[in-house]
């Protein structure tokens, strides 16, 4: 008998160059070949889910690639197997366990350092879940990630400063935090420092302002952002146009750059395209390297349902993840949301999770349009004759704030999501969304207009 294990190692050489990597690396390559008769070749797989994602886009590209291989037709199949499933469970525990207790020993050998990161951890508010090892790879922020990474490995050497934008819920700042964990936990000296740039203006704000010891404040604001290795700067698109925070953001910049730190920032639009930054910051951040992110494409949308569902020891139907990939489209964290909540909903009142449950934990019906804040916006928009880009952007003409406040407000009012949600979707601060509401909601009080736009609105959106 061949030897089974060199056909499948054949087949998956072949196989690798024709099938993406966000499928082939968490499907195929699990596989395990098990038996070949002559006429029909099986494997081994431990999930569920691979087993059917197999069956429906991959059969006829393995089986063509075995043909090859063996010279003949044969069939090929995949077997569910319950042992490998458990030992592959046990495995991922043993192994988290394992990456754990390593993690940890590491940071103890470098002892007096350990409490350092702890703080570190704690001081630089990085979110632990935004990790490369958690980032899904696909065609729409490749770029973006090799970037990241790159700077992750090497900081200050490379891409300086990076950029990276993209639209709202695309993975920007799971991205920026994923290169501050890689660095902390690479090099543990070198000082991180994560800030929104709501927070930094804050920051510069009350230094700036408050108190009578203002210089001895404005040295503890510079020897805060000026002191580090690495500044992850969020969200740059609401920098205001005032002169002394534009000074303050430049001369860190400087300082930084000079001195051979990295510097990385995000933004929902490249800086050609923010108007509160002056023309000298502008150039500054086209000097490195500029990322864009874009809208995922259905692929990679099934992948991060995927990976999803695998974090959380789910077995979810293909035709689930397809369906929630077919919905969810633009935003991330709007499908991560949706995600959520059907774990949350099938694992509390225990559940199916099955394409007409599914369909009625998050609202959907099939001759009602689905309603996402994205979708809102994209009505809301048209409605009044603006573009959605002018919503989610930050223009001041009346037009365009008005129908931007209105959106806001039915969002609220629709979805009922949270203020910061919302802030998150629309790329906007959370303050600014209740801000909105609140004045709309007055508004509506007094002008009947208002009030019959607004429930034209809702029923289209409905
Ligand atoms: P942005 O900063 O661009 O608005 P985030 O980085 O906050 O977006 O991402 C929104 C959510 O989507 C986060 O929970 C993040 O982990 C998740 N997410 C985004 N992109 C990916 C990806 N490629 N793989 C896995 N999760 C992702
Ligand atoms: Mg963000």
């Amino acid at each position: 008998m061949e030897d089974i294990n060199k056909i499948w190692d054949d087949v998956l050489n072949i196989v690798k160059e024709k099938i993406p990597a966000s499928s082939f690396v968490p499907w195929i390559l699990p596989l395990v070949p098990h038996d070949y008769n002559g006429t029909q070749f099986t494997v081994l797989c431990g999930q569920m889910l691979a087993v059917q994602i197999i069956a429906k886009s991959h059969q006829a590209e393995i089986t063509k690639a075995l043909a090859k291989v063996v010279g003949s037709e044969v069939e090929f199949k995949v077997i569910y197997d319950e042992e490998l499933s458990k030992k592959l469970k046990k495995k991922s525990q043993k192994l988290k366990k394992e990456e754990l207790i390593s993690n940890l020993e590491e940071k103890l050998s470098t002892s007096s350092k350990y409490d350092g990161l702890k703080q570190m951890y704690s001081d630089y508010n990085l979110n632990l879940k935004y990790k490369f090892e958690n980032f899904v790879v696909g065609a729409n922020n490749k770029f973006a990630y090799g970037a990241s990474i790159s700077v992750a490995k090497e900081p200050g050497k490379k891409y300086n400063p990076l950029f990276i934008y993209g639209g709202a819920g695309l993975g920007k700042t799971h991205l920026m935090q994923a290169i501050g964990h890689y660095i902390l936990f690479n090099n543990p000296e070198l000082k991180v420092k994560y800030v929104k740039t709501e927070e930094f203006v804050n920051d510069l704000v009350n230094s700036l302002f408050k108190g009578l010891d203002k210089s001895s404040k404005m040295n503890k604001f510079r020897e805060k952002y000026r002191s580090v290795d690495v500044l992850l700067i969020d969200d740059i698109q609401f920098i205001e146009g005032k002169e002394r925070t534009e000074m303050e953001v430049f001369n860190t910049f400087e300082t930084l750059h000079n001195a051979g730190k990295q510097i990385v920032i995000t933004s929902d639009r490249p800086p050609e395209n923010i108007p509160t930054l002056s023309d000298r910051l502008r150039s500054r951040f086209q000097w490195g390297l500029l990322a864009d992110i874009q809208v995922p494409d259905v692929e990679t949308r099934m992948a991060i349902l995927n990976k999803l569902a695998a974090d959380n020891n789910m077995i979810i139907p293909i035709e689930v993840i397809e369906f929630l990939a077919k919905v969810y489209k633009n935003n991330i964290r709007e499908l991560e949301g949706a995600f959520n909540r059907i774990s949350a909903y099938s694992s509390i009142n225990e559940i199916q999770i099955n394409l007409e449950n599914v369909k009625k934990i998050i609202n959907y019906s099939e001759n009602k349009k689905n309603i996402t804040i994205d979708g809102i916006i994209d009505i809301t928009a048209q409605y009044y004759n603006v573009s959605p880009q002018d919503i989610k952007g930050s223009a001041r003409v009346q037009k365009i704030a008005f129908a931007r406040q209105v959106s806001i407000y039915i969002a609220r009012e629709i979805t009922n999501e949270s203020f910061p949600y919302i802030g998150e979707t629309f790329g906007k601060k959370h303050t600014t969304i209740m801000y909105s509401y609140e004045k709309v909601k007055e508004e509506m009080a007094v002008n009947n207009k208002l009030k019959e736009d607004i429930s034209i609105l809702i029923n289209k959106i409905n």
